[in-house]
């Protein structure tokens, strides 16, 4: 079974999804609604599979499920890592993704993201689903295959997990020196968010209710990726600065700091 609202499956689902209930999320006004992959598949959704650029699938659910997001699976010559997990599977994806060789990984940047990880790693010959370790306290489907991670973990070369917190304490992004023709790409999920001008990225604890971050976190998150080299980079929703994706995120932590200190409270 799986939330209708955030999409994360759940072994023994009973009264409300206790992330939905979170801060970070919400509850519908109807109320707590479950569903299950069969539902879902009655009702006609489908996986959508599209190439973003040379080794990077980006997979969406058509109709949106849940959150709707975004999620990537990062191909490299030891094989292929799902970045973000869909809240649906269908055999097409399944052997679409099984024809890139060996899953090294299932990985989730924090628990909206978890979608139904336990399904997609038995469908994909129980792959490791790698959880940040703070997080493990949001998997309502435990399963063997989960594996805790903590820091830096690299999936395969040039392919590295980095815990930056933030968002969830155990919020990651994932960095793929390979991307971008070999610039460098940032999955950064909403550990960093990218906002609609393309040109610039946020930090929040709750994307749906506004919470801020602090300029102290905001600080520590603009550090922690400061030594990556990427040029592109691609938030939960397949979005991000195009060019220059790392400046963006120094030159966006800059402004949201500078707000936050009142260093433009004249303009309020
Ligand atoms: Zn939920």
């Amino acid at each position: 079974m799986l939330c209708a609202t955030c999409g994360v499956e759940h072994a023994q689902p009973s009264g409300t999804c206790a992330i939905c209930a979170d801060e970070r999320q919400w509850v519908p006004a109807s109320g707590q609604v479950w569903t299950s992959l069969r539902e879902l598949r009655e009702r006609g959704h489908r996986v959508l599979i599209d190439a973003r650029e040379p080794d990077l699938l980006e997979l969406t659910v058509d109709p949106a499920v849940g959150i709707g997001q975004h999620c990537f699976v990062v191909s490299t010559p030891s094989g292929s890592v799902i970045w973000d997990v869909p809240p649906f599977i269908d055999r097409p994806a399944v052997d679409r993704i099984h024809a890139l060789g060996p899953v090294l990984a299932i990985v989730a940047s924090h628990p909206h993201m978890f979608g139904v990880q336990s399904a997609w790693s038995h469908a994909l010959g129980q792959a490791p689903i790698l959880v940040c370790e703070p997080l493990l306290e949001w998997v309502a489907r435990p399963d063997a295959a989960i594996t805790p991670w903590r820091g830096r973990h690299e999936l395969a070369p040039g392919l590295v997990l980095h815990e930056l917190g933030g968002h969830f304490q155990g919020s990651s992004v994932l960095h793929w020196a390979a991307g971008a023709g070999g610039a460098g790409v940032l999955l950064s999920s909403d550990t960093i968010h990218a906002n609609p001008d393309r040109q610039t990225v946020t930090f929040m604890r709750s994307y749906p209710n506004r919470i801020p971050l602090s300029a102290a976190v905001v600080a520590r998150l603009a550090a922690a990726v400061r030594p990556l080299a990427f040029s592109r980079l691609y938030d939960n929703f397949g979005r991000g600065p195009s060019e220059d994706a790392s400046a963006a995120v120094q030159r966006s932590a800059q402004r949201y700091i500078s707000w936050l200190a009142g260093a433009h409270d004249d303009l309020s």
